[in-house]
């Protein structure tokens, strides 16, 4: 799409020789900086940056910002996604000097405290989860899977295991479990969920094998639901000779509750960035540190961090280690951020991280369940999927209500995931939200399922309220227009350099 010059009066505020700075003119500024550049390094052509004020500029992004969703300013009952509030104490932690102005290749002796908060949250991690060892370094959930499914891999060909070219993931799984199986060039065996919504023992049986490298798996699952005949699976796979990988991404239901390591999980990642508080969403940053039972210790990437006679000090990784997966140690702020959270709560605090995030969950979806159909009617840990099926008879599907949502000022639910629960509504309130907000929320989806009865085409067109309503989203992610573009300089620049010499 091309903007017209009457567009440009809209949006464009650049106007000839408005500048930002204003900077008074001494010696050094005067002299020109390009004048005394060799002239093969001067720039050739004109910048076609914006020239605006520095109020101009504040408004722009200021307003611009005020148009987002957040988490610190609307609900986000965003599914799977654990969309809990960032306590600000973690930024605060994070800003102090010793901690912000360090460099990554500082000796270890000036950067301990750094040190030991990457050894005490592993800890803690460790504490929490059952596990044996972390690596602090992927810097996304994704990233933890990919180096998860790297060590799958490693700890197999280490036993010249070689036939094992088969990983076997839910139907209701994240789409990034099949996606890393399949990136390191693994067959993608997908099982059936029952119709409880839960791993059906039968299928998995029939698809284990000696090809079988592991089964990755959430729990609770995507639709919220505890996989209940957990230690049975564990008992088969392994019997299989395959591993068991935990996509621990929903972890907010468990903290202090059960341990993936108790489970009999061989792999875990955790999503600092949902489960521990970090700011999340926009791509980053993120932290998906992976723990390891003893056995995988040997193919961690490294360094990994030790603590002698009171100091900390980086090890190389270890002989057989899978190598990095991320630069220096992963992302220290967020870790920082994660480590601040845990210190915050301290043991009775995490505890009760999730028994607030189920009964948050369980309230709403008691209320909700007379207003949309449940998925699967049972209690339900952090999540539950509502399903809009009915509605369709309308015209009207799961991302509608989603974008109907943000008209009453709510961000949307995760909709049309999992794949399993037709027109999905996916909600996940997490634990830091209150009962008002909760209320409103019910009230709020009552006035939309009244809508869908009464008005369908109020929910059809929405949102009405904000200044994009539905855009083309693979568009928008697969062709982003990140920088300034003034479109109106650069053609009128186009047509004066290909106009003919008078
Ligand atoms: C969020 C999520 C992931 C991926 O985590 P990213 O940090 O977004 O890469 C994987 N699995 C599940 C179940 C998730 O909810």
């Amino acid at each position: 799409m091309l903007i017209s010059p009457d567009d440009r009066l809209i949006f464009e505020k650049s106007r000839p020789g408005r500048k930002g700075s204003g900077l008074p003119e001494t010696h050094c500024l005067k002299e020109s900086a390009s004048a005394r550049l060799d002239a093969k390094f001067r720039r050739k052509q004109e910048l076609l940056f914006p020239e605006v004020s520095e109020p101009e500029v504040i408004r722009h992004y200021v307003n611009l910002s005020r148009k987002n969703f957040s988490i610190d300013t609307h609900f986000y009952p965003l599914g799977s996604c654990t969309m809990k509030y960032n306590p600000k104490l973690n930024e605060w932690a994070a800003a102090l000097e010793g901690f912000s102005a360090v460099h990554p290749l500082q000796p270890a002796e000036t950067t301990q405290g750094f040190l030991e908060v990457f050894y005490n949250l592993e800890q803690a991690l460790k504490a929490m989860t059952g596990m044996d060892c972390f690596t602090l370094q992927p810097a996304a959930g994704a990233h933890g899977e990919l180096t998860g499914m790297m060590l799958v891999h490693a700890y197999h060909e280490s036993r010249s295991d070689k036939k094992r070219r088969k990983v076997i993931v839910p139907d209701s799984s994240h789409g990034t479990n099949p996606a890393t199986a399949a990136l390191l060039g693994y067959e993608v065996v997908t099982i059936r969920s029952n119709a409880g919504g839960r791993v059906d023992m039968a299928e998995l049986r029939k698809n284990l094998d000696n090809q079988t490298a592991c089964l990755m798996l959430t729990n609770p699952n995507t639709l919220g639901l505890f996989e209940v005949d957990i230690q049975e699976i564990t008992r088969l796979v392994h019997e299989a000779g395959a591993l068991l990988y935990y996509d621990g991404a929903n972890l907010n239901a468990l903290l202090g509750v059960v341990r993936p390591g108790d489970m009999g999980f061989d792999i875990v990642h955790l999503n600092l960035h949902k489960t521990f508080s970090t700011p999340h969403g926009g791509g980053g940053p993120g932290a998906g540190p992976v723990g390891v039972k003893a056995y995988l210790a040997p193919f961690l990437p490294g360094p990994l961090v030790e603590k002698k006679d009171g100091r900390y000090r980086f090890v190389t990784e270890p002989k057989t280690s899978i190598g990095r997966i991320k630069s220096f140690f992963g992302n220290s702020g967020i870790l920082l951020r994660a480590y601040t959270y845990i210190l915050t709560l301290g043991r009775a605090g995490i505890i009760k991280i999730s028994d607030d995030a189920i009964l948050n969950a369980n309230y709403l979806k008691e209320k909700l369940k007379h207003v949309f159909p449940l998925a699967v009617d049972e209690p339900c840990m952090h999540e539950f999927v509502l399903t809009l099926k009915k509605a369709k008879e309308k015209g009207i599907h799961a991302g509608d209500v989603g974008k109907r949502l943000l008209d009453y000022g709510f961000h949307a639910p995760t909709v049309h995931f999992p794949l399993v629960v037709e027109d999905a509504l996916m909600i996940e309130p997490t634990e830091s939200e209150s009962r008002e907000t909760l209320d409103r929320f019910v009230e709020v989806m009552k006035q939309i399922a009244r809508e869908i009865e009464e008005t369908p085409e109020l929910v059809r067109g929405a949102p009405w309220t904000l200044p994009i309503g539905r855009p083309d989203e693979v568009r928008a992610a697969r062709n982003p227009v990140l920088t300034y573009r003034d479109v109106v300089r650069e053609k009128e620049k186009a047509c004066r350099e290909s106009a003919p010499i008078a």
